[in-house]
């Protein structure tokens, strides 16, 4: 285990790859993942993502939880049925079985650390008829289409 691993600016930290996220998956746009800390000795990992400028992350659920901590940019989170806006330092905790997905604003990219536990079951994307459930609110799908 590192004892430390140096920021170097700018959103990246020594040694540590940046790596596109889920690269072949539909739904989701422009995302970047380091993995800051996976250690263990430790029951989870922390991550940063970084979702550019008007990007998202895949709309979808797990039985996992994530908490998550937005370091810059502006944004907007789905979590369950909820919409909230997003703003640097502001915690997002997304419960079990809850749908969420990630959108940056047009105007600047929104990086968060993700804290997740290393055994977790494979997110779940909505299927045609989950889709169609949470359109029928005029908020969600306002926000899917946004
Ligand atoms: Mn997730």
């Amino acid at each position: 285990m590192r004892a430390r691993t140096r920021y170097l600016g700018d959103f990246h930290w020594e040694g540590v790859a940046s790596r596109l996220y889920k690269a072949e998956a539909a739904g989701f746009r422009d995302v970047v993942r380091q993995v800051l800390a996976d250690a263990a000795e430790l029951p989870g990992e922390l991550r940063y993502f970084e979702v550019a400028a008007a990007g998202r992350t895949t709309l979808e659920r797990h039985e996992h939880a994530h908490t998550v901590v937005v370091l810059r940019g502006r944004g907007r989170a789905l979590v369950g049925e909820e919409i909230v806006d997003l703003r640097p330092f502001d915690v997002v905790c997304v419960g079990r079985g809850r749908w969420h997905q990630f959108r940056a604003s047009p105007a600047e990219p929104l990086g968060f650390l993700c804290l997740v536990a290393h055994a977790r079951d494979r997110p779940v994307e909505p299927d045609a008829e989950e889709l169609r459930g949470l359109r029928t609110k005029p908020r969600i799908a306002a926000f899917l289409d946004s």
